[in-house]
């Protein structure tokens, strides 16, 4: 039923009801969330001050390393011209001696007895150990004082490898070893320091004699690889390589265990720098008792072909 409402009348009242339940939640949770805002506000403040310290500490590191190595290149020169000098003083008087005993051999200073030639014979050969491992020292004090310029050329790696063969036979016989040197692609034409790669198979193909067992054998193989590059490898059916020593045959004066003969720990670590200088790398692989195998790339020669010539580690100069 309606009805009419009269004037001046209270005629009732109105009631305005909202539900705040939601504002109320969305209130708290703003709080909520601005409270956390803060709490990491100041845990970040706290990190970015911790960062600074740490920061500092580090950079007093830095300088500190910075020094040190100064005082290591300092202390690396001197023993590099301490090793040269050395070597050089040492070497002097062995020729001398080497001379001399050579003039005895032959009768020059007087008739000599069986005994007294074969006595001066195991003198003569002990001389000649000697003076080629002062070489080698001198010959690393050098490269490390002043490391020559590569002397990049184009050339036959077949021939260089015979060439090393060949100055190894004698080495080779005397342990009834035999040397096969195998190119199964044919010649490959390499662009880099000869010399300095013929050393590298000096020093891994007379490491592989001298580490084989008596009638072993040394197989030379090179073959055309992938990227512009050879893959040689030099096997022999040696002692063997320890796991443990893998990585250790390339670092600077490390002899296996069991070396009592000649030998500086020198060459595999040269071997590995030539031919880094190269951009080329080397690896080992081997099974104590049956034999290594001494994996490594050269550059191939590339010009007037598709690819593009590696690059060369450091200084070269160009021979061609
Ligand atoms: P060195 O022969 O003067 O000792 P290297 O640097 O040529 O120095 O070799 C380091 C060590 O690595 C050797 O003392 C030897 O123990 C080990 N080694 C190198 N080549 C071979 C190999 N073909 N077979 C077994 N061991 C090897």
């Amino acid at each position: 039923i309606v009805r009419p409402v009269g004037a001046g009348d209270s005629t009732g009242r109105l009631f305005l009801v909202r539900d705040i339940t939601r504002a109320a939640e969305r209130e708290e949770e703003l709080r909520r969330t601005a409270s956390d805002a803060e709490k990491a506000w100041h845990s970040l403040e706290e990190r970015q001050e911790q960062i600074l310290l740490a920061n500092e500490g580090l950079e007093k590191r830095v300088s500190e390393f910075a020094r040190f190595n100064r005082e290591l290149r300092v202390i690396d020169e001197m023993k590099s011209n301490f090793m040269a000098n050395v070597s050089h003083e040492l070497q002097t008087p062995l020729v001398s001696i080497k001379g001399y005993t050579e003039m005895i051999l032959k009768g020059r200073l007087g008739p000599l007895t069986d005994e007294q030639e074969r006595g001066l014979k195991v003198a003569l050969r002990n001389v000649d150990r000697l003076i080629g491992l002062i070489e080698s020292l001198l010959s690393f004090a050098r490269s490390e004082k002043d490391a020559e310029p590569l002397r990049v050329e184009v050339f036959s790696l077949r021939s260089a490898v015979d060439e090393v063969a060949e100055l190894l036979r004698e080495k080779a016989a005397k342990r009834h070893v035999t040397v096969k040197v195998q190119f199964p692609s044919g010649d490959l034409t390499i662009r880099a320091d000869r010399n300095r790669i013929v050393q590298v198979f000096i020093n891994l193909v007379s490491n592989a004699i001298k580490y084989n067992r008596e009638g072993g054998r040394v197989e030379i193989e090179a073959t055309r690889g992938s990227r512009a590059m050879a893959r040689v490898e030099v096997r022999d059916t040696g002692q063997g390589i320890p796991r443990e020593a893998l990585e250790k045959v390339f670092e600077r004066f490390y002899r296996g265990a069991s070396e009592s003969g000649p030998g500086t720990g020198l060459g595999l670590s040269i071997t590995r720098d030539i031919l880094r200088l190269h951009g080329c790398q080397i690896r080992v692989d081997s099974e104590p008792g049956k034999g290594s195998v001494f994996s490594f790339t050269l550059p191939l020669e590339t010009r007037g072909r598709s690819e593009r010539a590696p690059r060369l580690a450091g200084s070269e100069r160009e021979e061609s």
